[in-house]
């Protein structure tokens, strides 16, 4: 019955492309969908692939076939993809789920999600934990429309630490209750932030997490070294900001003097603004890579700080779908930002653009670049969704090519949790996670931000479907505002 559904909803959704056979075997038209007329874009080799049909099996692809065998499958259903571009969906590898006022409208976002062509996101912690484990199976089971998702639950931070929601650990003992408590909740990864967490119990919490199986990804506190974080086992750095660090031939120094309190961490932050060796950067990326250590840049937070002054946001189209109570949240950074003088947000531009220059470098070094947005409510003007396609556009900006970038929003993400076998390209025995783009992405990665078509969890989403998945979103927002008297 459930498949029935599934294609059921295929056509409805799709008019005029989709093709009934007159006399179809019933469990062929039921199970199964052979999608032709495509242009498959390879995300690994970075090319297209021409006269090729993928078999669509309840939700899985079974097969990568020659368009030449097209008359054997003549009773099945069809999906005429009309010479666009055939690419996996989406994966957006740092998102954040936060407020607890906020359920309903993080809620609200997930369809939203699927609209824009992603179906997986990374949840690198916050305060909804419970929520998210809750989405997170909800999600699997298809009982609520959303992206995959792999969540880190509650992220490990030192005692009285800035941020809402954290693991708080002082000592070993509590090193290891808190282990223990993310197994319970079955997260995806372990995540570390620096704001009071010390360097040692910093390097353990990566050795201790390792230790039990976990992937580990973290910012970079001032009191270790970035080569003593790999060393430690480190799996993916977020946010490429911190990597400028590797340009600094006293880092080591740096870091021991944090350590043994004769320098205070923000003379450690004002030192590593000047002086910065490019060459000496490199040479910290191939070590990156010869320890697997992922960067995820999030470029696009710091972009919108850094051009916050100059840009009217005012009537930005994402607004539709953030709740007053959502973007209230802006005002922390915004505020903070307010006494800044031109000379201040010149050198914030600089250092904006330093941190992108360096995707090129990385990648040449051979690491392994993951696309993430960093989206949040505390994250000003980084919208849901709509950011991760903002930071593929900066990677393009930033000197990659278009090929690395798709590789970062599909392959790497599914390399980097371990379900490449599963998810990230298109090939027989993974989900049918699928886009249909009008344009080429391998010429202009914006052709992302343009999506006629999705396939996921079996079902069919035509540009139509699409757009009233974001209809709805706006609605629900609306519904919202209304209830809690705001405008
Ligand atoms: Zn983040």
């Amino acid at each position: 019955m459930f498949s029935i559904v599934r294609y059921a909803v295929v056509l409805l959704l799709l008019s005029g492309c989709i093709s009934q056979p007159q006399q179809a075997n019933s469990s062929l038209l039921d199970e199964s969908l052979l999608l032709h007329n495509i242009q498959l874009v390879d995300v690994e080799a970075g090319k297209l692939v021409q006269n090729k049909m993928v078999l669509i099996e309840q939700g899985k692809i079974t097969a990568v076939l020659p368009a030449t065998e097209r008359s054997k499958y003549k009773n099945m259903q069809q999906l005429d993809g009309q010479s666009q571009y055939l690419i996996p969906a989406l994966w957006d590898m740092h998102v954040h789920f936060e407020g607890r006022n906020l359920v309903e409208d993080n809620a609200l976002l997930l369809p939203v999600y699927l609209a824009y062509g992603i179906t997986a996101v990374r949840d690198s912690a916050g305060n909804l934990a419970p929520t998210v484990l809750e989405w997170r199976s909800e999600i699997a089971a298809g009982k609520r429309l959303g992206p995959r998702i792999f969540t880190a639950g509650q992220k490990f931070e030192g005692i009285d630490s800035l941020w809402d929601g954290d693991l708080e650990i002082g000592n070993q003992q509590d090193l290891l209750a808190g282990m223990e408590k993310l197994k319970q909740m079955q997260v995806d990864f372990i995540k570390i932030t620096e704001n009071t967490l010390q360097p040692e119990l910093y390097l353990d919490t990566i050795r201790e997490a390792r230790r039990q199986g976990f992937l580990v990804s973290s910012h970079i506190p001032v009191g270790a070294t970035i080569k003593q974080l790999a060393e430690a086992g480190l799996s993916s750095i977020e946010h490429a900001s911190y990597l400028l660090r590797l340009g600094f031939a006293d880092e080591a120094e740096i870091a021991a003097a944090v350590r043994n309190g004769t320098m205070t961490n923000a003379d450690a932050y004002a030192h590593y603004k000047q002086g910065f060796d490019q060459h000496l950067a490199i040479y910290g990326y191939q070590m990156l890579a010869r320890q697997q250590v992922a960067v995820t840049p999030t470029l696009i937070g710091g972009r919108q700080l850094a051009y916050l002054a100059e840009t009217d946001h005012s009537k930005d189209q994402f607004l539709q779908y953030l709740t007053a109570d959502f973007t209230d949240n802006y005002q922390w950074r915004i505020g903070r930002m307010a006494g800044e003088t031109e000379a201040q947000t010149a050198e914030r531009q600089q250092q904006y653009q330093l941190i992108a220059k360096q995707l090129p470098y990385l990648e040449q070094a051979g690491v392994l670049l993951l696309a993430g947005s960093d989206s949040a409510a505390l994250n000003t003007y980084v919208y849901p969704a709509q950011a991760l396609h903002d930071e593929l556009e900066l990677f393009q900006q930033a000197g990659l090519t278009p090929a690395q970038i798709l590789r970062t929003a599909t392959i790497n993400g599914a390399t980097f949790m371990g379900v490449q076998a599963d998810y990230g390209s298109i090939a027989a025995n993974k989900q049918a996670d699928l886009l249909l783009l009008p344009a080429n992405p391998l010429q202009d990665i914006n052709a992302v931000r343009t999506i006629d078509t999705l396939i996921y969890g079996g079902k069919v989403y035509n540009r139509q479907a699409l757009d009233k998945l974001l209809q709805q979103a706006a609605e629900r927002k609306a519904e919202l505002t209304l209830k809690r008297g705001r405008s």
